[in-house]
């Protein structure tokens, strides 16, 4: 029998990464198995926002988590930097949400003050005030939300992060390694098979993305892939300091004068070829929000694929039956932002220790159904 580890993580996307990561730290020994190379789907398509009061309503039980995320960001930048030499490229100039109706005036400044009241920095500014903030944004626009703690990282290098500092703590990471199936011993999981051999593990982690479902997560609706096509110009001089969000578009400058435009959304895809339809509906967009991006050069286009749930929670726990066979997947479009949280929570979780959060109750994978044979891959 080959040697056993600890945790086998299946999928090193930035939730297997960061996880493997949280689990060397309490000294676990740990594999992570990727079927093609590290980071290579969702997480090294997203623009990196870590958007809390942008993106996400207060009642929604993933609101705190994301906070606590948030302010996770700092730190750890240092520490990867420390550990691995990698610049995750933190941002923190904030977001603004920008109105462009009387409708929307009225909510956005509804929630500008009700954010406030919580605690929460979150201010309403006039049309004025946001084009003396960012000079070259449209003035055809009724104001917007200014939200200063907002900030975004680079996706792919915090993935590539997490794994190299999991390295340097002893996680052992085998890339081309396909997953087709779970190896179960007396109606436990003992490990995991790929096309390059059998691996074993005390605790299993399905951390697999969009294809999570393929291991156990048996009703459809439970958890589906989300189309997400964007799209990178480079300017010669900065045209924005911080993030711009609307309700169709956003654009986060990044260093350089890199501007990321995104994203679409095409539910129940794993279809990863970017269209005419897509890209050219984003350009279009982006160039009425800031009209100078006619003059900027393309320099990528992609898509990649969101893990979505039926409720539009993360899955994070262990199977209702099965007790060391553990979920962590479905982070949609905040994956990015959630992802030392979760690394942090679901390291607890396995380890059996306390939880930064101890109610995961919103998240448990019993409020979807479950098969417990092994579908065919
Ligand atoms: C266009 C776009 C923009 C986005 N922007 C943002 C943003 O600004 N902020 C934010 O927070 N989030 C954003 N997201 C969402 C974020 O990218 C995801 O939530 C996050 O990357 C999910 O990470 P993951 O590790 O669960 O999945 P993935 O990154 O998809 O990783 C899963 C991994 O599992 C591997 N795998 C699958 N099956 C197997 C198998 N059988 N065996 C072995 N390995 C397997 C895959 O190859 C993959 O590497 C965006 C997503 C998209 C597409």
């Amino acid at each position: 029998m080959s040697k056993k580890y600890d945790t086998i993580i299946l999928g090193g996307g930035i939730i297997g990464c960061s996880t493997a990561f949280y689990l060397s730290k309490k000294g676990q020994r740990v594999l992570v198995l990727e079927k093609g190379s590290l980071g290579q789907e969702a997480s090294s398509a997203a623009a990196g926002m870590l958007g809390v009061q942008t993106e996400l309503e207060e009642e929604s039980p993933i609101y705190e988590l994301a906070r606590k995320s948030r302010e996770m960001f700092p730190n750890l930048a240092e520490e990867l930097k420390d550990m691995t030499g990698i610049d995750i490229g933190l941002s923190q100039k904030g977001t603004m949400r920008l109105a462009f109706s009387e409708e929307q005036r009225a909510d956005y400044r509804e929630i500008a003050v009700n954010q406030k009241l919580k605690g929460e920095e979150s201010f309403w500014k006039d049309k004025e005030e946001i084009v003396g903030m960012e000079p070259c944004l449209t003035d055809s626009l009724f104001g917007g939300i200014w939200f200063p703690k907002e900030g975004h990282v680079s996706a792919p290098d915090l993935t590539q992060a997490f794994a190299r500092a999991a390295a340097v703590n002893g996680v052992t990471f085998r890339e081309s390694a396909d997953v087709y199936q779970l190896i179960f011993h007396q109606n436990q999981v003992v490990g995991a098979a790929t096309d390059t051999g059998d691996f074993y593990g005390s605790a299993v982690l399905v951390a697999a993305g969009a294809w999570s479902r393929r291991f156990l997560l048996g009703e459809e609706q439970a958890l589906y892939p989300v189309k997400g096509e964007a799209l990178s110009v480079k300017t010669e001089k900065a045209m924005l300091h911080t993030t711009i969000f609307t309700d169709d578009c956003y654009l986060v400058p990044k260093k350089g004068g890199e501007i990321i435009v995104g994203a679409t959304s095409t539910p129940h895809t794993f279809d990863k070829r970017v269209t005419m339809e897509g890209i050219g509906g984003l350009i279009h967009k982006a160039k009425r929000l800031l009209p100078l991006l006619g003059r900027a050069e393309i320099d990528r286009i992609w898509a990649g694929t969101r893990p979505m749930t039926g409720d539009g929670l993360p899955i994070m726990g262990a199977h209702p039956d099965l007790s060391n066979l553990y979920f962590s997947t479905g982070h949609y479009r905040n994956g990015i932002l959630l992802s030392p949280i979760t690394g942090k929570v679901m390291a607890d979780y396995i380890a059996e220790e306390a939880t930064l959060i101890t109610d995961l109750s919103a998240f448990k994978p019993e409020r979807f159904q479950y098969q417990t044979e092994v579908s065919p891959l």
